[in-house]
This record gives structure tokens, C-alpha cells and sequence, in this order.
């Protein structure tokens, strides 16, 4: 079973999202890491730039063989030959649509093509991947030709694009069951999202004899995507039960990289890499799965590099909330705790997100606590504006001494946000994990909120900032965020009574 990633091909392809050559060698690294066979890194005929890249991702020596994308023509395969890639996926249109009102030719002038490009490829030492485009609205007579004319001609294998994703299952079975049949070299799968059944047609044509499998980082790609390597892995590692050569826990942080780098956000509710795919905030699974968390989650999250997270809400259960409040040190009688819980599914029922920092906030309340917050902002400056370099200095109070940082970043929100990381960052590792801004009124004065996620070790809280200003807002989601994960009751004088029973 093969894999190859062609994120950084047909997931360039993407509305909106182009790579500098940098940041195309760095998710090839990451991808070499991960452990695909081969990295499309790009069109090489295309430009300048892209011929550059897939030279950089060529010339790293990476276990993974680098492949360049060309169309069926002698131009095409001399830029991948400039490359110095080692493969091509060829790409020969098969269908008549394509062939009439893309190619404006005939077909018997394709079959011609295909064989002087497949041989000019060869002969120039490259493997020959043919990717049939359009094949499966292809008349499946002249399909096999043109894949019997490249075989006659030296190529290595054989790809029939689902380029409209219009396949099902059922049918993918069968039209990779008769290509099985008809020809002796590797065949692979290359599907598209358009009916939500990419990866499911491409576990079905592996399961028909397919041997490897075109797939993209977060199911990136034109339109509604390509089919996503996360969902395919773990499907075919954990319901299918095969052993792959992909390092699995690598498969979230390859996730977040390609998000970061393409601008392009994973849905939340995306399987395996979505935010959400391992937190629970409805108490009856959470009461679940703090006793065993195979009754809600089909897979670990360290399987594919996560970790779980509960969420507070109006759904929480009292055993998640009890195990945030212990996080913090605080240690509620019977009745203040009920009185917490009470208060939290208020919150929830008036449609507000409950933050971590809310939890918090409400338990002090309730145990008649004078909250202690380490870390409190004391100063802050920032300039930023036209050919200036956004720079924020702070001071804080941190456990009851100043402290201070600078720093810059790409505007003043995150020069600000670096300059509280840099003050702290000795006494206290937290990271920010994500960072979402929203207006929630309209006009340039309107309330910002801002919500962040942020670490420390193992554990991850919410928290929030609403302000008119962005950079306050900010400021105090981060703060608030860095208070929750610093708090610790426990080594304070508490007032409030040891919890005795659960
Ligand atoms: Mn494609």
C-alpha cells in the first residue's frame, strides 16, 4: 500500500491558497516525516515559481520520491526534467468532454501523444505515473487504450482520476476490479470530494486491487477537495486493521502545519484533525469516558498526535467540571459545588460559550473566594502602522513581582501577545494554541471578542476577551487564558473545606 501526497499539487489548487517555495519544503519535510511514498511538490511547467520549488524539494536527498505534475506534451516533461523530481504524474485527459472542449482534439491524436510522452519521459530516466483525467466519465474501451498505449510505452503505472468525484463505492469497485483484470502494472486511486465520498471510494478501489492512493493534508484541493490522507490512514489502520508505513501521530501536527501555511481552517467537526473530533462536552459521555474512553471515542487521540479535551457547557456533566476545578486547586463542599454546576448550565442555557475562565470565575463566586490572577497587566505601549514593525512592550505583575517584555510580530495584536510570551516565558511554559477574533457588532467601533485556547503541559483552557479594541481584547483573552492555567488554590490559604465525598 503506497500513498501519494499531492498537497502541494492539486491541494495548491485550492481557492486562494498559493506556497512560496520556503513554505512548500517545509510540508514536504513534514510529509517525508509522516512517511507517503511520494510528494507531488507541484507543476513544474506552470512558472517560474513552481519550478523552483519542486527543484528546492528535489535536491533534500528525502526517503520520499518527488514527482512533478506535466500535461501530455514534450514542454511540459523537459520543465519536470529541469526539476531534477524523479517521477512525473502525467496527466492525459480521456474523456470526450475533455478531449473536444479542453484539448480541441481527437482522440486518436491523444493515444499519439500519450505514447511519444511516455516514451520521452523514459527515455529521460523518469518513472511514469499516468493520471487518466476525467476517467471515469470516460468511454471504458478507449480508457483502456490509452492505458495499454502507455503501458506499451514504458509506464510505470496506472491512475485513473475520479477528477469530478462522482463515483460511488459500488461502482469504484467495479471499474478498479476490471482495470485490475485488464493490466499487470500498479494502478492507484485519485478521487475528488464533490459527494462527500472521496475517501470512501478510494477505500473501496484499495480494497478492489488498487495499490496506491493519491490524497491530500485536510482533504485540500479544488472545489470540495481531494481525498484526505488523515481519514484514509486511520481508516485503513483502524477499521481495516493494516499495518502502513505512516507515522500516525504525526498526522495532527502535519494538520495544523498545512493549515497554518495555506491559511485554509480545518473545519471543526472534521474527522481525525477537526478541533472537535476528541472533545466531549455532554456529561453523560464524559462521565463515560473518564471510566474508559473507548465509550465515546473509536480511536485515542494519541494515535494521531492529540489529546483529549472536555469542554465546560451547559452538557457538562459534574464530573467534568470536577475535574477543572481540581486542576485549579479549588476543592468545593457538596452544596458550593451543586451551586457552581447550577450556575454553569445557566450560562450554557442563555446561549453563551462557557470559557474555562467562567468556570473559574463562578466557583470563586460561589466559595466567597478573593480571586488571586498571578499574572496582572500593569503597562502596555505598542506601535505599529505603515513601513513601522509592530512592537508591544508590557509590564506585568507575575506572582507578585514585575516583570517585563518586548517584542515584535506581524501587526500589534501579535506583537502584544508575543510581548506577555516573552515576560513570562521563564516562569511559566504556555503556548497558544488558537486564536479565533470575531466582531459581534457591526462599524469600526464595534465589540471585538476574541477567544483563545492555550497550554500548559497537558492540560489546554478557553478563555475570553470582549472589548472594542482589538488588541485589549486580545490582551485579555491571553491574559485571562494564562490566569486559569496559574491559579492553583491549592497552595494558597483555602477557607473553603476539603471535599470528603464525591
Ligand atoms: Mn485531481
Amino acid at each position: 500500500m503506497k500513498f501519494l501526497d499531492t498537497t502541494l499539487r492539486d491541494g495548491e489548487q485550492t481557492p486562494g491558497v498559493s506556497l512560496v517555495p520556503e513554505n512548500k519544503l517545509r510540508i514536504a519535510q513534514r510529509l517525508d516525516e509522516l512517511g507517503v511514498d511520494f510528494i507531488e511538490a507541484g507543476f513544474a511547467a506552470v512558472s517560474e515559481g513552481e519550478l523552483e520549488s519542486v527543484r528546492l524539494i528535489a535536491k533534500q536527498g528525502l526517503r520520499a520520491q518527488i514527482y512533478s505534475a506535466a500535461r501530455g506534451t514534450i514542454n511540459d516533461i523537459d520543465a519536470v526534467l529541469k526539476s531534477g523530481a524523479s517521477g512525473i504524474c502525467m496527466i492525459i485527459p480521456t474523456s470526450d468532454l475533455h478531449i473536444e472542449c479542453k484539448l480541441r482534439k481527437t482522440r486518436e491524436q491523444v493515444l499519439k501523444a500519450t505514447e511519444e510522452c511516455v516514451q520521452y519521459a523514459k527515455a529521460h530516466g523518469l518513472t511514469v505515473e499516468l493520471l487518466a483525467e476525467d476517467a471515469t466519465r470516460s468511454d471504458f474501451n478507449y480508457l483502456s487504450k490509452v492505458f495499454q498505449t502507455a503501458v506499451n510505452a514504458g509506464a510505470d503505472r496506472l491512475v485513473p482520476c475520479d477528477t469530478v468525484g462522482i463515483l460511488t463505492p459500488e461502482r469504484t469497485a467495479e471499474f478498479f476490479s476490471k482495470l485490475k483484470e485488464a493490466f499487470d502494472v500498479p494502478i492507484g486511486v485519485h478521487c475528488h470530494n464533490d459527494f462527500g465520498m472521496a475517501v470512501a471510494n478510494s477505500v473501496a478501489a484499495l480494497g478492489a486491487g488498487a495499490q496506491e492512493a493519491h490524497a491530500t493534508v485536510n482533504g485540500l484541493g479544488e472545489r470540495a477537495g481531494n481525498a484526505a490522507i488523515e481519514e484514509i490512514v486511520i481508516t485503513l489502520r483502524s477499521l481495516y486493521k493494516l499495518d502502513l508505513n505512516i507515522k500516525t501521530e504525526l498526522l495532527y501536527g502535519t494538520s495544523q502545519l498545512v493549515s497554518r501555511l495555506t491559511g485554509i481552517h480545518v473545519q471543526p467537526n472534521k474527522a481525525v484533525v477537526g478541533e472537535n473530533a476528541f472533545t466531549h462536552e455532554s456529561g453523560i459521555h464524559t462521565q463515560g469516558l473518564l471510566s474508559n474512553p473507548l465509550t465515546y471515542e473509536p480511536i485515542t487521540p494519541e494515535l494521531v498526535g492529540r489529546t483529549r479535551r472536555l469542554s465546560p457547557g451547559k452538557h457538562s456533566g459534574s464530573h467534568a467540571i470536577r475535574q477543572d476545578l481540581q486542576n485549579m486547586g479549588l476543592m468545593p463542599t457538596e452544596e458550593q459545588f451543586k451551586e457552581i454546576f447550577q450556575r454553569i448550565k445557566e450560562l450554557g442555557d442563555k446561549g453563551k460559550t462557557v470559557m474555562d475562565a467562567d468556570v473559574l470565575a463562578i466557583a470563586e463566586n460561589v466559595m466567597g473566594l478573593s480571586p488571586i490572577r498571578p499574572i496582572q497587566l500593569q503597562e502596555m505601549t505598542f506601535v505599529g502602522g505603515d513601513k513601522v514593525t509592530a512592537t508591544a512592550s508590557v509590564k506585568l505583575r507575575l506572582n507578585g513581582k514585575d516583570v517585563w517584555g518586548a517584542a515584535v510580530g506581524v501587526g500589534p495584536v501579535d506583537a502584544a501577545i508575543n510581548a506577555v510570551k516573552a515576560a513570562i516565558a521563564e516562569v511559566e511554559p504556555i503556548t497558544l494554541e488558537q486564536y479565533n477574533v470575531k466582531a459581534i457588532t457591526g462599524g469600526t467601533d464595534a465589540m471585538v471578542e476574541v477567544v483563545v485556547r492555550m497550554r500548559k503541559g497537558n492540560r489546554t483552557v478557553t478563555a475570553m476577551g470582549v472589548r472594542e479594541d482589538i488588541v485589549k481584547a486580545s490582551m485579555e483573552a491571553v491574559l485571562s487564558g494564562m490566569n486559569v492555567l496559574t491559579t492553583d488554590y491549592n497552595h494558597k490559604n483555602q477557607k473553603a473545606k476539603p471535599q470528603t465525598s464525591p
